[in-house]
């Protein structure tokens, strides 16, 4: 055992790890770097960390921080004349001595799994594999200008980080990709799903007991390809998602998010246990590829992003022919009872004020399906929420609540989203639901739903039936 390493124990008892990244014997560099150049090691002994080491470009800014901190408490830099620097990180990251060249810091996963439990930002471990999020282990300037360019290696584990390899295995990016870098996976298996229009680059982290890869990647390529019953073409050209086999579970849908990386990066938690039967009826991986479909809301408006994400997800279901009409109305329903009691008689603006988990979510689902019937009752069933999709997809990787508000109204030929907006923001939360249904020709009977002829049946009709795919 060496010296160190008893050092880092005896820190660890206390509660925090300060290792000196030694396995990090990069050479000082004597020229100056064109980027900003981080060189990644997973290391394995004695414990998973990585060791990073980024070489300064002359000039650039010398704050840097953890975009989540709390991972690392120090970095050493090291100036011109080879004198090291011992800094503390607190919240607001280090200021870095002027004539700094290069610094190192270790990111301590697997003590920081054992001081706070496994999750994103510490590391979910499975063997020699981790699923981590960038932004608790990955040092970035804090100004990114989007012309400072970053040059990124890891070594000794193959990675899957969300962007895509260069020449030599070099990660070329911009500062401004630092921003969100997403989630990043190490170790594990690989898979890769190709549809027409994309790719889909998977990291399997972790065993499956009765799943092979190729079932999980074929699941992964089914829903891919529901999301297209949405949206026409797939929303990027590539991603990564990243399974992680959660251990004594059944359920495929354990847990996912998805992360605002460029281009976008998935963490599917499923449970470990699961057999086919369990991936048909999962729904986690496919809202979280339907998050894909809109553009990053800012500010955050979760009863926009993820209203939408959930009402495509019963409507996408069915479109694809996975469940029927029937069983995707009745799981709008439910969660719109479920949203219902949450309220407990509040109006819409005060559960968008609570913002709280389910609700917010069926109250999000709920504005979606009235806006998506509006539209085509507007415009003779010829357009629909999708094409607000579409028309956002057209202006940027994000939008905002009146950008939003603007195509759908663009998309109706007419003022629409703030009437309707407004109207139900002032009332109760789901008011005019069952109105709602019956003009579809939605009834709820005690052997389930019964979809039948009424005034909108046929735009009901077009909602949950294949119009998107078969327009195609
Ligand atoms: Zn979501």
């Amino acid at each position: 055992m060496s010296g160190v390493l008893r050092l880092c124990l005896v820190a660890l008892a206390v509660g925090m790890c300060s290792c000196r990244p030694e396995v990090l014997r990069a050479p000082r560099p004597s020229v100056d770097p064109a980027a900003l150049r981080y060189n990644v090691t997973y290391v394995r002994e004695p414990e998973h960390a990585l060791d990073v080491e980024v070489v300064l470009v002359r000039g650039t800014p010398r704050d840097f921080f953890f975009t989540r901190s709390g991972g690392v408490e120090t970095v050493w830099a090291y100036s011109e004349t080879g004198e090291e620097h011992e800094l503390t990180v607190d919240r607001d990251g280090v200021r870095l001595p002027k004539d700094t060249r290069f610094l190192r810091y270790r990111f301590p996963m697997d003590a920081l799994i054992r001081r706070r439990g496994p999750d994103f930002f510490a590391g979910m471990p499975q063997e020699d594999a981790r699923l981590i999020a960038g932004r608790s282990w990955l040092i970035r300037p804090r100004v990114a200008p989007p012309d400072l360019l970053v040059e990124l290696t890891v070594t000794g584990v193959n990675a899957l980080l969300p962007w895509q390899r260069g020449p030599g295995g070099v990660y070329r990016l911009s500062a401004e990709d630092l921003v969100d870098s997403g989630f990043h996976g190490f170790g594990g298996r690989r898979c890769e799903v190709r549809l027409r229009d994309a790719v889909l680059q998977v990291a399997i982290l972790g065993h499956m007991t009765h799943l092979k890869d190729k079932e999980l990647c074929e699941w992964l390529r089914r829903t891919a390809e529901e999301v297209r019953t949405v949206r026409r073409a797939f929303p990027h050209p590539r991603i990564t998602v990243l399974v992680y086999p959660v251990p004594n579970r059944k359920t495929a849908d354990v847990f996912g998010m998805v992360m605002w990386s460029s281009p976008p990066s998935i963490a599917l938690l499923v449970g470990q246990d699961a057999e086919p039967s369990d991936l048909v009826q999962d729904w986690v991986a496919l809202h979280e590829m339907l998050h894909l479909t809109h553009p990053a809301i800012l500010p955050r408006a979760p009863w926009i992003s993820e209203g939408l994400a959930t009402y495509f997800t019963e409507v996408a279901k069915s479109r694809s022919g996975r469940q029927s009409p029937e069983q995707s109305w009745q799981e709008l329903i439910t969660g719109f009872e479920r949203g219902r009691r949450q309220a407990g008689g509040r109006t819409m603006e005060e559960m968008l004020e609570e913002n709280a988990p389910p609700g917010i979510y069926w109250v999000g689902a709920y504005f979606a399906l009235l806006l998506d019937v509006e539209l085509r009752r507007h415009t003779g069933n010829q357009r629909q929420l999708d094409d607000v999709l579409e028309l956002l997809a057209t202006q940027g990787p994000t939008s905002t609540v009146s950008a939003y508000g603007a195509a759908v109204d663009a998309v109706a030929g007419r003022p629409l989203f703030n009437s309707l907006l407004s109207e139900k923001l002032r009332l109760p939360a789901f008011s005019g639901l069952e109105r709602l249904l019956e003009e579809l020709g939605v009834t709820t009977t005690p052997g389930g739903v019964k979809l039948q002829l009424a005034r909108d049946s046929l735009l009901r009709e077009a909602l949950d039936g294949q119009r998107a795919s078969s327009a195609q």
